[in-house]
């Protein structure tokens, strides 16, 4: 972000006004990470400000400081739009492009607020006034972070602040372990927990509240697991009678697809989850190395990402699905074998 945007991001905060914050539909840690902390951040500064997620987020981030004032666009519709007319201000966080925020894309295309957005996606979209997009950050809590940075104000993160960007950091690097992870994470990560995030209190908060039927569904999906060995691949399915057999609740299947990558060899993993409320599949991708995961899903499933971790849908039946997966996978034999 130049310098001269700075100034001009500082000037229009310089007095209250009102401000929503927006992260992506399926809200993640990070999204709900960066949102949140943006959110406190800008109260200090006497903003009135609110964060609309587009759906619901899951059970393990609902403990974040000033989660019970998120409104959820989906549940809350009337109320959420009336806010995004009435902002000055809106920041999209975590995401690279209008669709990503669901059925918030026409309110907020149509919004005469002054966009900010704050994102490390790969090929983000032009719709905002103010972008500060880089693709080599390990989470856009990170970004956001570097933006109070650069607005030379750190000293106005304080615990609740630190605690929502240390827990985006900690899930978007799978706890610090993803390639995108580096020094300066680190370094940020520590003025953090400086500032009062108490990071052995949010990795338990996030990781060690599995409920029982949570861990019935890992073995399933265990269960389910194949390997194609030629392509360095693997990949869970999940049809929706196993989910609704496990008590499915939003965010159980969250880092399921990490296991396919765990094992020996394999390069690119997939969990396919059945939705059949929505009609789709929906679908995760995860790579190690230079495989883009981001772009095998956007030429194939209407997705994308980032190079190692991307999502996409496909419109087929589940078995359908796999199918199309497996038959498109010699295309990029040269990309997956040694
Ligand atoms: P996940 O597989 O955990 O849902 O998502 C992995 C990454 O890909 C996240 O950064 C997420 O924002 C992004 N992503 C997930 N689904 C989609 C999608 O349908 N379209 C695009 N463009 N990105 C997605
Ligand atoms: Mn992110």
């Amino acid at each position: 972000m130049t310098e001269h945007n700075i100034k001009a991001i500082k000037a229009l905060l310089s007095a209250p006004k009102h401000i929503v914050i927006v992260p992506h539909k399926n809200p993640d840690g990070d999204a709900m990470g960066s949102t949140l902390g943006l959110y406190h951040y800008l109260a200090k500064h006497n903003h009135n400000a609110t964060v609309i997620a587009p759906n619901d987020y899951p059970e393990f981030l609902k403990w974040l400081p000033g989660h019970e004032h998120v409104v959820i666009h989906e549940s809350d519709r009337e109320k959420a739009e009336q806010l995004i007319i009435q902002a000055d201000v809106i920041f999209t966080l975590d995401f690279n492009a209008l669709h990503r925020s669901g059925a918030m894309e026409m309110p907020l295309e149509n919004a005469m607020a002054t966009k900010i957005m704050i994102d490390h996606h790969q090929q983000p979209d032009g719709y905002a006034h103010y972008m500060y997009s880089d693709v080599t950050m390990s989470s856009t809590c990170e970004m956001v972070y570097n933006f109070i940075n650069m607005l030379h104000d750190t000293a106005h993160i304080d615990s609740t602040v630190a605690t929502c960007l240390y827990t985006g950091i900690l899930t978007d690097t799978g706890s610090f372990r993803f390639p995108s992870t580096t020094s300066t994470t680190h370094l940020i990560a520590a003025n953090l927990i400086d500032k009062g995030a108490d990071h052995s209190e949010i990795y338990n908060a996030i990781y060690d509240t599995n409920s029982f039927e949570r861990l019935q569904l890992l073995g399933v999906a265990l269960k389910n697991l194949k390997i194609l060995p030629e392509y360095r691949t693997a990949y869970i399915t999940l049809s929706q009678e196993e989910l609704n057999a496990a008590n499915f609740r939003k965010g159980d299947t969250e880092g399921f697809v990490n296991y396919g990558l765990s094992i020996k060899n394999i390069i690119f993993a997939a969990i396919f989850i059945e939705h059949k409320q929505e009609g789709i599949i929906k679908i995760s991708f995860r790579s190690k190395g230079d495989f883009s995961a981001n772009e095998f899903s956007r030429d194939n499933f209407g997705g994308g990402g980032h190079t190692n971790a991307a999502g996409g849908k496909s419109d087929l039946g589940l078995n359908e699905t796999v199918e199309k997966f497996i038959s498109i996978l010699p295309s990029y034999k040269h990309n997956l074998t040694l």
